[in-house]
């Protein structure tokens, strides 16, 4: 690895590949696709964990638990990930007294830069480094993480005035899962919230399986979103509840391919920056065509994690248009949006676009430095740093 040459000058993993923000690029690096690397090692019921391989996709750890009448403790609004790129890059879903989907993480296992194989556990100082690592500290072929009992969460989901939502905000976050998504340019939003019920599930969910994405999340031109979001949020913010499987009920709808920011900043906060957001879209005539996806979680300790120490609110501002096609019309709303949310203490999600430099970010992690010097002392050749991950962690 030390004679550089002709040849690539590190390794990186890729998981499915979700990441847009360059974590997952070659840029100089052997990538290693470790998706045929899945399957579930073993369960722990006594200590209520589950092993998996790396490249296991949620998806499938999700039917496997269910099948053994378990689940994990939460979910992001997708399952295509695998369980080592989610947790990587501090995947979230909306629990808002929950961490990130790393917070749920009790031990890796990794091939580090040495070569040797190690197990990393949650009772060694340095775990809070590992839980989200983005790729740089090592090869991770294995995780263990939390599960609970498998249950089923009633769901419901109603239209709200955006006001009301944000005059509302603590009794919205009481529920074990919950968030909202505002269509902008519009003064509507759509709520959900989803809690534990004794109900079963029925076989074949029920209701509505609402519009087709490319309406909700319209690939029209942007100047087309004021009727567009009018009318998806009336159509989708019909009152309705349904009872369905954990996983299942936190799920999206978000299609595949979009482009997108997405930044956590304190819930405190989040009345306030959600309020300005929408005032800066009106004043500024920013068109944003997708609605903007609003979920909470609790604090967690991952040094990297956006959530780390402080209750935190999720803002994702995503367009369904892929990343050859980005244009200014497309871009220059979310370089104001970026600014705006980085004013109120943002914390960029690592898989997404966002605008920040290295040092800006540096400066909104406490435990920033402490990451770099262990990055330093695991693997000081940069083995596994690529361009885009040595320009913030060198
Ligand atoms: C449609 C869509 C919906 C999304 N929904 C959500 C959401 O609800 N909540 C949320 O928080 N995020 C969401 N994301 C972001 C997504 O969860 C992250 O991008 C996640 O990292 C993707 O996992 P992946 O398996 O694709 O990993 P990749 O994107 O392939 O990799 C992510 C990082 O993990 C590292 N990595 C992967 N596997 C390994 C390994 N075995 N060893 C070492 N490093 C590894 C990679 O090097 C990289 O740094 C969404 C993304 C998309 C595209």
């Amino acid at each position: 690895m030390r004679d550089r040459g002709n040849r690539a000058q590190g390794i990186g993993v890729a998981g499915a590949g979700h990441s847009y923000a360059g974590l997952v690029s070659p840029a100089g690096r052997t990538l290693l696709d470790l998706i045929r690397h899945k399957g579930i090692v073993s369960i722990d019921r006594a200590r209520m964990t589950v092993t998996v391989k790396a490249g296991t996709s949620l998806r499938a750890l999700n039917r496997h638990l269910a099948a053994e009448g378990l689940a994990l403790p939460n979910q992001s609004a997708i399952d295509e990930q695998t369980v080592a790129g989610a947790v990587a890059t501090a995947t979230h879903g909306s629990g808002p007294a929950m961490g990130t989907l790393s917070s749920h993480l009790r031990s890796v296992r990794l091939v580090a830069a040495d070569g040797a194989v190690r197990t990393v556990t949650d009772d060694e100082p340095e775990f809070d480094a590992v839980r989200v690592h983005l790729g740089c500290l090592g090869v991770v072929t294995a995780l263990t993480l939390d599960v609970v009992p498998a249950h089923t969460l009633r769901k419901t989901i109603a239209r709200t005035p955006l006001k009301k939502i944000l005059g509302g905000l603590d009794e919205l976050r009481k529920a074990r899962y919950g968030g909202f998504w505002w269509y902008p340019h519009t003064s509507q939003a759509v709520v959900w919230r989803a809690d534990p019920t004794g109900e079963a599930a029925p076989p074949v969910p029920s209701g509505s399986r609402g519009l087709p994405q490319a309406f909700t999340n319209n690939r029209l031109s942007p100047a087309a979103a004021r009727p567009v979001h009018s009318l998806a949020a009336r159509i989708e913010g019909r009152a309705r509840s349904g009872v369905l499987r954990c996983d299942e009920a936190l799920l999206g709808s978000v299609p595949s391919r979009l482009q997108g920011f997405e930044y956590g900043i304190p819930v405190a906060r989040a009345a306030e920056a959600i309020t300005e957001l929408a005032d800066t879209v009106t004043r500024r005539g920013l068109r944003i065509n997708a609605p903007v996806d609003v979920r909470f979680t609790g604090a967690d300790s991952a040094w990297l994690s956006p959530s780390y120490q402080r209750d935190t609110c999720y803002l994702g501002v995503t367009c369904a248009l892929p990343a050859r096609r980005m244009s200014d019309t497309w871009s220059q709303p979310f370089s104001v949006i970026d600014d705006l949310l980085a004013r109120h203490e943002g914390r960029p999600h690592w898989a997404k676009v966002h605008f920040r430099e290295p040092s800006d970010l540096a400066a909104r992690y406490p435990r920033w430095r402490d990451f770099v010097e262990l990055r330093r002392r695991w693997d000081p050749d940069g083995v596994f740093l690529g361009d885009y991950l040595r320009a913030a962690f060198q």
